[in-house]
């Protein structure tokens, strides 16, 4: 099913237009005709099926059909902070993520990021929210995950109050497993923090200050996975967990 997302107020309407690079891709990448049925998503929790009624020059014509809740949103709300990786890592993770229900990534300069904060990582910023709302769309999310500027280490520890699970991803913990973390927890949480650090790993200095901070440091086990890859198992498996 393709889908495609319009504003809260264009939903509204019983005829949208899809227009822009998604008319572009519609038309020109899919072909799609008339009389073809895609999903329609408001990005704030709701999607209709609707029929392509029209394919003009510079638009498409699409009537909405019954309007129902999108199921796909995780019972939780996750941030994700990405110690900013090398190359065009973070475009995997974004995608991935968006995948497995994360809400919000949050790319972060921790000690041994190789990448230093430069201009030419805040204006990637822009690719990394198309690849969010393409991975978005392919996934059938019901809200597409946002993607902030990069902060600095400092940021993010000001941040860790917002939330009332934050977990570390620690390549050097051997013994606490998110396993017995999350079975440790009185209450289901509600908006989880996950940080993932770079290439290099955490500096143990940094990790003595997310604990101060009220983090819950936790081993993915074993073995190393790359920092493009322990986001998406630490959420695949906190979604195993509780779903
Ligand atoms: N340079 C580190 C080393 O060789 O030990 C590896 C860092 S790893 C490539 C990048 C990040 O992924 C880590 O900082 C951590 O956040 C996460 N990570 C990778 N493997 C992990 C594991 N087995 N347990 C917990 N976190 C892990």
């Amino acid at each position: 099913m393709n889908r495609f997302y319009v504003t809260p107020d264009v939903f509204e309407k019983e005829v949208v237009t899809i227009s822009g690079d998604d008319y572009k891709h519609l038309s020109k990448v899919l072909r799609l005709k008339e009389g073809e049925v895609i999903e329609v998503l408001n990005n704030n929790g709701l999607k209709a099926l609707g029929e392509i009624i029209q394919i003009g020059d510079d638009g498409a014509d699409v009537k909405l059909l019954e309007r129902e809740e999108v199921k796909t949103e995780n019972p939780y709300h996750v941030s994700l902070f990405q110690s900013y990786p090398k190359g065009s890592k973070l475009e995997t993770v974004c995608q991935k993520m968006t995948e497995n229900g994360v809400n919000t990534i949050i790319p972060f300069y921790s000690k041994r990021s190789v990448v230093k904060p430069s201009r030419k990582e805040f204006k990637k910023i822009d690719r990394l929210k198309k690849v969010v709302k393409s991975a978005g769309e392919q996934s059938g999310r019901g809200i597409i995950p946002t993607v902030e500027s990069p902060v600095d280490f400092k940021t993010v520890l000001s941040k860790l109050s917002d939330y009332d699970l934050v977990l570390v991803a620690y390549e050097s913990e051997t013994g606490q497993t998110l396993k017995k973390t999350l079975n440790s927890l009185k209450h289901k949480p509600e908006r989880i923090a996950i940080i993932i650090g770079p290439e290099g790993g955490f500096d143990p200095i940094e990790i003595e200050a997310l604990k101060q901070n009220g983090a819950e440091i936790v081993s993915l086990g074993k073995r190393i996975l790359r920092t493009e890859t322990a986001g998406m198992v630490l959420l695949s498996q906190l979604n195993f967990f509780y779903e």
